[in-house]
């Protein structure tokens, strides 16, 4: 199922005339920690046309969509997630979160770049909200299981999509 999510990331714009910032506590700390990696990376990124909101109306295969490309900072930006089922952890869910920020705010599309290991070069990989979260089900060495090390790498990635081939990926 998380093979389909992601999809559909452009929708209509949904208009509005005055910028609104609705984001639930529960994404709040993910938005922020965008913001904070950002920074680390020396970009300051402020937000203040936000709108995150869990959709039953999307489809079952979406884990979430985004509705715009354009990281023109005035437009109303808003972000719909699929809570039912979708992500199975807390890096998951930062990962499904990233890559609609990706969209939203970075104005980034999707690639399905693959890097020399054949895992995905990028977030922004469609449908993937697993690069760097630990196994869901768990049957061999912890260590076999942790794939936090690629985090950094995924995240220079993001905000700079010319980022170097990591060691882990050769
Ligand atoms: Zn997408």
């Amino acid at each position: 199922m998380i093979l389909l999510c992601l999809l559909g990331c452009t929708k209509d714009t949904e208009e509005a005339s005055v910028a609104v910032y609705d984001v639930p506590d529960e994404y709040q700390v993910v938005v922020d920690r965008f913001l904070e990696e950002a920074a680390i990376r020396g970009i300051d990124l402020r937000i203040h046309n936000l709108i995150i909101r869990n959709d039953p109306q999307l489809a079952f295969d979406a884990c979430g969509d985004c509705n715009s490309l354009d990281p023109n900072a005035t437009s109303q930006k808003i972000i719909r997630l699929n809570p039912r089922g979708c992500w199975q952890n807390d890096l998951q869910l930062e990962t499904l979160i990233f890559h609609e920020l990706g969209h939203c705010i970075l104005g980034r599309s999707h690639t399905s770049e693959l890097l020399p290991n054949g895992d995905p070069k990028s977030i922004m990989v469609p449908g993937k909200i697993d690069l760097y979260s630990p196994c869901v089900y768990q049957f061999g060495d912890e260590d076999e299981c942790n794939f936090t090390f690629k985090r950094d790498y995924y995240l220079d990635e993001l905000f700079d999509p010319d980022t170097p081939v990591p060691l882990w990926a050769n």
